[in-house]
């Protein structure tokens, strides 16, 4: 089923674990725009070892939120880019009510309406699961899960052919504390979109095709915009 292409934004938003990053690619062709992951940008940086880069590691690391300042430069800088003109997939972010009120304030001097803000919730087991048995291309950004969903070209990426790894982030501790960051800051993310009438939750715990349908029909309905007192 192709979707008519409305161009406005997307927000993906879910725990660490939730399948954010295995459903993103497909929606983001579903919906004609760009895929934009905070998660996937910051890593980027740290590769290439600038100064943003830098700054992100030792929160990344630890399994904290990077500061707001740093992280909402990084995704207008992005969003300014022409590809992104008419619409984007935003993955990852916002994470923060500050980061909700900054993109907010921009959506609306852009004229870009939020289409829907996606909540894929997941039980906290199943997302402790999940992210504790999960390798990484660090060439393509494919994710795996050494029981669920194994590279069929293990310890090779089965798309890229990349060498798999295990985000540092992924070790078990580091696991717990982002998912208790997460329900701190982020939950008044969810709050702040169900107020403003976009949001819409999606059960991620079932099968990925399952998530997948969910998915779809979730971002289908017609565009709702911003109303203008957000930005103020
Ligand atoms: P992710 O790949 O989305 O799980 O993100 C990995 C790490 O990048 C997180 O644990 C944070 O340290 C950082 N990060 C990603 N997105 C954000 C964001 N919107 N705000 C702050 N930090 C972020």
């Amino acid at each position: 089923m192709e979707l008519p292409q409305h161009h406005d934004v997307v927000l993906l938003l879910g725990a660490p674990g939730a399948g954010k990053g295995t459903q993103a690619r497909f929606l983001a062709e579903t919906l004609g725009v760009p895929h934009v992951a905070s998660g996937d940008l910051l890593r980027e940086h740290r590769n290439r070892g600038d100064e943003l880069g830098k700054a992100a590691q030792v929160y990344m690391d630890r399994g904290d939120l990077v500061p707001d300042t740093l992280v909402v430069d990084m995704i207008m800088h992005r969003l300014n880019e022409p590809d992104a003109a008419d619409g984007a997939l935003l993955d990852g972010f916002p994470r923060t009510i500050g980061q909700a009120h900054a993109l907010d304030a921009a959506l609306v001097e852009r004229g870009l309406p939020i289409r829907r803000a996606v909540y894929l919730e997941v039980s906290r087991g199943t997302l402790t699961d999940r992210l504790s048995g999960r390798w990484t291309c660090p060439s393509c950004q494919s994710t795996y899960h050494d029981r669920f969903s194994p590279s069929p070209a293990a310890p090779l990426c089965g798309r890229c052919g990349g060498v798999l790894y295990q985000r540092e982030d992924d070790r078990r501790e580091a696991v717990e504390n982002r998912i208790n960051v997460y329900l701190r800051d982020t939950t008044p993310v969810i709050d702040h979109y169900d107020r403003l009438g976009v949001l819409a939750r999606v059960n991620g715990d079932g099968e990925i095709e399952q998530v997948r349908d969910a998915l779809r029909l979730a971002v289908d309905p017609v565009p709702v915009p911003v109303p203008a007192h957000v930005a103020a």
